[in-house]
């Protein structure tokens, strides 16, 4: 095959020089006002001679790129519509004459600043500042306002963390921002959440959250859902996503969302933060360590415990508070932000590495996780089914007839939690029959009411969908709408999706104008069938239109 030479026309070194300079300018390395190096640091630094370097800035100066004042130096001038076409096209031909590869992130560790790429591509457009609230993003080189916009982002957590990320997201104009928190506002919460007002309290997080963040910039569509996202979001949210920002403070939290991004294979954003001290980290499905990984031997055999009686783990997590100051939750939520804008960018981020930083010392250092070939989290449902069903509406039984259609007579359904079948007290005998997901049967409730000891547990996580049992619906036995449901026969898995529920669980319409839902009214949800949303978007998955099994 026969690949024609694209004609390069050559750049003097005086033009490559000096559009390294504005190479710099336009990623912000040098930023407006700033004094360039003196002549002779320049000369030095591209070693070149001081003619070619003079010829280089008149490119510059021309460019009306920096301006010169007199006996003091030469100083960036600000980017404007005027001459960002012209620092673009110099950027070029600094990017023509030496490309920086861009490497594989998570091979070696980077030596130094890494300069972003400049899009040459990028369409010129002249922002009006006073109407155009994302006018000056416009002017960043590697900005693309069009994905901006289009980005699904989901924040697991409206706590200290999350209120500064959902600030920064509004603040950029991240066009679809959802919520999910099951926690309500309270007093304590005021000292470090931007978005909680004394009037708040006792309301829910996430919908505050989501009001305010609507509040700060009506462009966006936001959506909350005061759920544990251990087991009330469906995996069909998931996979909808762009990006996932946890701001969490427990493990077992972390690693539901680790588990459910690797499943449909979406990039996550960690944050942490106690006292002074922060990190920061970005999980990418096959790409390096995730969060599971990162584990140490302790604190997996802790989780493991914690497993092997699930009723306590959810009560031991919730006494867990660490201290933190709003300080930290800035710089620890801002730089989750950021990371997030470059996921959407498609730039470059270091997947399976960590960035601490330490508040005490102002010392911040990357290191990577190490992968682990045998972590649990390292699955992916790859092919999707989506079924026009709902988790309200279909029975365990009809969605065992759903399923044995495709997979056959002996396929089994298998639960992302226990199902709590009966408790019977080993001391009086008294046996309860109750049916109900792990997760709503507390630790106070599973003793017997007279004894006051623990009952045993009988329960199970397969269905064969000929259970007593199994006129229930999916919902109450713990499946959450829109989730995505594992089944499986002697010789493989399946992965089915309860579609049906798109409409509803997913819409970013939370606070619409039309809605005329303001805060001030009681938590009302609006059903809107025939309504146009962006979430009617299909998912961009090979699944998505596949011939459904629905047969009655
Ligand atoms: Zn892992
Ligand atoms: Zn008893």
């Amino acid at each position: 095959m026969n690949i024609p030479n694209a004609p390069i026309a050559r750049k003097s070194l005086a033009e490559i020089i000096a559009g390294k300079l504005a190479a710099s300018i336009l990623d912000g390395l040098l930023s407006s006002g700033t004094q360039l190096a003196s002549e002779r640091d320049l000369v030095k630094e591209f070693g070149v001679s001081r003619s070619t370097l003079r010829e280089a800035l008149k490119i510059l100066l021309d460019s009306k790129l920096i301006e010169s004042r007199i006996s003091v130096g030469w100083f960036v001038c600000q980017i404007t519509s005027t001459n960002l076409a012209r620092a673009r096209e110099l950027a070029s031909w600094a990017r023509a004459e030496d490309p920086t590869p861009t490497k594989p992130a998570g091979q070696e560790p980077p030596t130094g600043p890494r300069r972003l790429p400049v899009n040459p591509e990028k369409p010129l457009q002249i922002p009006n500042l006073k109407t155009d609230r994302s006018g000056t993003f416009q002017l960043i080189s590697w900005w693309e306002k069009e994905k901006v916009e289009k980005a699904r982002v989901m924040v697991v957590g409206a706590g200290a963390l999350g209120n500064e990320v959902v600030k920064n997201l509004a603040l950029m104009g991240v066009g679809h921002i959802l919520i999910v928190d099951f926690d309500t506002v309270e007093m304590a919460n005021l000292s470090r959440s931007v978005l909680f007002r004394e009037s708040d309290s006792s309301r829910n997080k996430s919908e505050v959250a989501a009001a305010r963040a609507k509040e700060i910039n009506p462009n966006v569509h936001v959506q909350y859902l005061h759920a544990d996202i251990s087991n009330q979001v469906g995996l069909g949210i998931f996979r909808r996503m762009d990006v996932i920002i946890g701001c969490l403070d427990n493990r077992e939290a972390r690693l539901a969302v680790n588990r459910f991004a690797y499943w449909v294979n979406k990039p996550w954003v960690d944050g942490a933060i106690q006292e002074l001290y922060g990190l920061v980290r970005v999980f990418v499905p096959g790409q390096g360590a995730c969060f599971e990984c990162s584990l140490t031997e302790q604190a997996r055999r802790d989780l493991a415990v914690r497993y092997s009686c699930p009723l306590l783990a959810r009560e031991n997590v919730l006494l867990g508070k660490v201290p933190t100051t709003p300080t930290i939750a800035s710089i620890i939520g801002a730089m989750q932000a950021q990371e997030t804008l470059k996921l959407i960018h498609g730039m470059p981020v270091e997947p399976g590495k960590v960035t601490h930083f330490n508040g005490l010392t102002n010392v911040m250092h990357t290191t990577a996780y190490t992968a682990r070939e045998d972590c649990e989290s390292h699955w992916n449902y790859g092919e999707i089914t989506e079924l026009p069903i709902s988790a309200g509406t279909t029975s365990l039984s009809e969605f065992a007839r759903v399923v044995k259609s495709d997979l056959g007579p002996e396929t089994l359904i298998e639960l992302d939690q226990e199902l709590i079948l009966s408790l019977t007290c080993p001391q009086c005998g008294s046996h309860e029959d109750i049916v109900r997901p792990m997760s709503q049967v507390g630790f106070k409730a599973a003793h017997c009411p007279t004894c006051g000891i623990l009952r045993e547990i009988e329960m199970t996580h397969t269905i064969t969908g000929d259970e007593p049992f199994a006129h229930l619906s999916l919902l109450a036995t713990g499946i959450p709408p829109l989730h995505v449901i594992r089944a499986f026969n002697a010789s493989e898995y399946r992965f089915y999706e309860l579609t049906g529920d798109l409409k509803d669980t997913l819409h970013f319409r939370h606070f619409d104008r039309q809605d005329n839902h303001q805060l001030a009214t009681p938590l009302r949800e609006t059903i809107r069938l025939h309504a146009v949303s962006a979430a009617d978007e299909p998912p961009s998955n090979p699944a998505h239109g596949r011939v459904t099994l629905w047969k009655d």
